[in-house]
């Protein structure tokens, strides 16, 4: 069983490019799980729903609640290892994950305002692909669907992808194209 990942700034189209690779595994006849990490994750259930029932999405957050989110990302690692046990006895082919774990380990240091590796890191199961959707915030900004948190959030956090892209072992895609060539580049780095 496969584990592909796909990270990035919130509006870079890691969806759309996650339900792309969904539709073109399952017709090859793949058995595919698709992994929402931030959904999955602890720390967004504590944080609360917006009004279109997403996990609201939080830019500040205090020590303690970073403690929190420490911990939180722990036992999401250890339930995680559980469900891809599960997944793998019920003969899936693929779990697709929609963010990853990487990206919980960026978004607290953002908060935190450190670059520290955290212990937990050592815990995260290596996918065997890890992409990382590389958009410019200007671009993301001038989609359709636009990240509520605005540009110079956008722009801070895009710094801290771009370092933990390479710390992580990431490949990095050009995000700033439209989605049937990112596709095309998707497909040659799982194959
Ligand atoms: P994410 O999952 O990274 O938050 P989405 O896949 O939901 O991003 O895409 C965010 C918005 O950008 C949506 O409105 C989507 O239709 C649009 N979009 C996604 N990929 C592209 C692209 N390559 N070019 C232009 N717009 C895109």
């Amino acid at each position: 069983m496969k584990l592909i990942t796909i990270s990035g700034l919130d509006g870079s189209g890691k969806s759309t490019q996650i339900e792309l690779l969904k539709a073109y595994l399952e017709n090859q006849g793949k058995k595919v799980f698709y992994f929402h990490a931030i959904q999955f994750g602890l720390a967004g259930k504590l944080s609360g729903k917006n009004k279109t029932g997403e996990s609201k999405s939080v830019t500040k957050a205090n020590i303690f609640k970073i403690f929190l989110r420490r911990i939180a990302l722990l036992i999401d690692l250890l339930r995680f290892k559980k469900l891809r046990n599960k997944l793998r006895n019920s003969s899936y082919d693929y779990i697709l994950s929609d963010r990853y774990f990487y990206d919980t380990v960026i978004n607290i240091n953002f908060l935190g305002g450190t670059r520290k590796k955290l212990p937990c890191e050592n815990f995260i199961i290596p996918p065997n692909t890890a992409i990382y959707l590389q958009a410019s915030p200007e671009k993301i900004m001038s989609r359709e669907r636009i990240p509520d948190q605005g540009l110079e959030y956008l722009q801070k956090k895009k710094e801290l992808y771009d370092r933990y892209a390479e710390i992580f072992g990431m490949k990095t895609i050009d995000g700033n194209r439209n989605k049937e060539e990112i596709f095309e580049d998707i497909k040659i780095l799982i194959s």
